[in-house]
């Protein structure tokens, strides 16, 4: 699963200059189909808008019954299963044996803190928003260098 992952968000990421050119707005609903098709059918996908299947072992954590993203709650049964769905997995349970297979960091990241779901980012394209960011972090990047050199000279 991580290799799908990892090869859908680099492509989205690397179209930036295309994005730009047709608007990143303009995109974004094709973007969010395509997105719902692909996730959904892998990841069961419920478009958070706000990915964190890179550090929840490619678990998705938006199909916990309460949409924990910072691990378990104190419910999981003896068997691994969800206290309210008892036919099902606890998603932090899959979570942390799918972040023991991680290859990109040895399931390191999923001890990172997540932040609240902002709901405002429903139905959006967490792909677009990650190129988008990708893309200002670079600015940032080439300013810093920048300056480096002008103090430099
Ligand atoms: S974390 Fe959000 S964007 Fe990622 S698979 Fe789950 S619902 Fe979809």
């Amino acid at each position: 699963m991580e290799w799908t992952y990892n090869l859908f968000e680099p492509i989205v990421t690397r179209l930036d200059p295309v994005w730009r050119l047709f608007g990143y707005q303009r995109v974004e609903k094709p973007m969010a189909a395509v997105e719902r098709g692909v996730k959904g059918l892998l990841f069961d996908c419920q478009m958070c808008g706000q990915c964190a299947l890179s550090s929840t072992g490619m678990s998705c954590p938006m199909n916990c019954p309460k949409q924990l993203r910072n691990g378990p709650c104190g419910g999981v049964r003896q068997n691994g299963n969800c206290e309210v769905e008892p036919d099902m997995k606890c998603v932090w349970v899959e979570a942390w044996e799918g972040s023991q297979r991680m290859s990109s960091d040895g399931g390191a990241r999923i001890h990172e803190v997540q932040p609240a779901v902002d709901f405002q980012l429903e139905g959006t394209s967490s792909w677009l928003r990650v190129a988008r960011q990708k893309r200002e972090e670079r600015i940032i990047a080439r300013s810093g260098d920048s300056a480096q050199q002008e103090t430099r000279v």
